[in-house]
């Protein structure tokens, strides 16, 4: 089956709204697709990445801010190689964004 979000044009703008946690039905309304084909997308074509990402985040327990901070880095860095390699140019550049801005807090 072929899904109608891979063939979009602007599914770069789509998987970043999936990757950046916005509620299904409202990428469905903004980008005018069926809930149904955002679901497909998100698990069948973004999310083995990122849900990898989310239950190492939840087996890494963390609890502090520095826990936390650090395991954002460590998925942002997963983020972008797994952008990287499906050539998610705007996805790869918000992820390099993410981690610049993680770091600058590591700095504090
Ligand atoms: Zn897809």
């Amino acid at each position: 089956m072929t899904c109608s979000i891979c063939s979009r044009e602007d599914r770069e703008q789509v998987d970043l709204a999936i990757v950046s946690r916005e509620p299904q039905r409202a990428i469905a309304s903004r980008f005018g697709v069926s809930r149904a084909a955002v679901q497909r997308h998100a698990l069948r074509h973004v999310s083995p990445a990122i849900a990898s990402l989310q239950a190492e985040r939840v087996e890494q327990g963390a609890t502090s801010l520095l826990n936390r901070v650090e395991a954002l880095i460590l998925r942002t860095e997963r983020l972008l190689s797994a952008a990287e390699q499906s050539g998610a140019v705007t996805t790869a550049l918000s992820a390099v964004r993410e981690q610049r801005e993680l770091l600058r807090l590591l700095d504090d």
